[in-house]
């Protein structure tokens, strides 16, 4: 068996920051720290948090008042920023700036009067934060037929977004389609889809065709997993997502000699590791890693978390 390790892979500058966020946060202030959602869709990481003492939540009534919170890597809508304000939480923003980014154009453009068309996925975190900057002045839409369903006040005054953790190509064809509807339509200067996303789905892109079976790691909520596992099955091969080497039936591989593996952005690389190990022992896998190119991306710590604790200054 060859396996062909595809690269860039796992972790991305925004979960890498809201994992160290989350890490250095219950340095700080000890546990148990709160949590709006999962700090990332990924079951291992949240599984080992929760053995350290963080609690996730989904309602922040589940928090005793002016405890310490942290917004997980999707963000969250005004509503609940308004919330932890009431409830006098103490709360550490670990929200992707590039998140953060398409919240502030929602926001901006909404406040001009336009409608804003979002691509996205109904129900995901990322979404439901930003729809809530301006539920009156927003619009999903899923796929091309959505946007032949649409129904704007003034299709001049129109501007598309988009989840940053779409599929490029299903992005690209939902965007033309809004763009021959609605010929006047704007969409930002820079592609909403994320760095991490478009250069893990590049990488699979470029090593499927010689593959003839596909591991994806990543949690089956995980939006970016998911697209990379659809690249794989689009290709023609054999295609499992899976959390780790449990999830692993050796049986997938009767006849197939050449393995892709791959991680979306919040699969921590051990895991990724394990499922490569497992292979080698039982087939003798040779590993070939690929590495369409490197990543640079970083992100600062939240502002909450930059100062040193007093305890550091003395
Ligand atoms: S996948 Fe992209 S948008 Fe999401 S946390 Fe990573 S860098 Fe940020």
């Amino acid at each position: 068996m060859r396996i062909l390790l595809a690269g860039p892979r796992g972790f991305c500058a925004g979960v890498n920051m809201a994992i160290d966020s989350l890490r250095l946060a219950i340095e700080r202030f000890g546990t148990p720290v709160y949590v709006y959602h999962e700090i990332v869709h990924n079951r291992w990481v949240v599984e080992r948090f929760v053995r350290q003492g963080v609690v996730f939540v989904d309602d922040l009534d589940q928090i005793p008042q002016g405890a310490h919170l942290l917004y997980s890597a999707h963000g969250v809508s005004p509503d609940v920023q308004r919330k932890a304000k009431q409830r006098e939480l103490q709360v550490i923003d670990a929200t992707c700036p590039l998140v953060t980014k398409v919240h502030t154009e929602a926001r901006r453009y909404a406040r001009a009067g336009h409608t804003v068309v979002l691509i996205g996925h109904r129900g995901h975190d990322e979404v439901v934060g930003v729809m809530g900057e301006a539920p009156e002045a927003i619009r999903l839409v899923e796929s091309e037929a959505d946007v032949d369903r649409l129904d704007v006040p003034d299709p001049d005054r129109l501007v598309y977004l988009t989840q940053t953790t779409l599929s490029v190509d299903e992005a690209r064809r939902i965007i033309g389609r809004l763009k021959a509807r609605f010929p006047n339509i704007v969409g930002p200067k820079t592609q909403d889809v994320c760095y991490a996303t478009q250069n893990r789905q590049q990488a699979v892109k470029r090593l499927v065709a010689e593959s003839d079976a596909a591991l994806v790691v990543g949690s089956q909520n995980s939006s970016n997993s998911r697209r990379l596992a659809e690249l794989c099955q689009a290709g023609g091969v054999a295609t499992r997502l899976i959390d780790g080497p449990d999830d692993i039936d050796t049986a997938w591989f009767d006849g197939h000699e050449t393995v892709l593996i791959t991680a979306g952005a919040s699969a921590p690389e051990d895991i990724v590791q394990d499922c490569v190990h497992l292979l080698q022992e039982r087939f003798d896998a040779q590993v070939e890693s690929h590495d369409l190119r490197t990543e640079e991306v970083r992100f600062l710590l939240p502002i909450e978390l930059r100062r040193p604790s007093a305890a550091e200054q003395a």
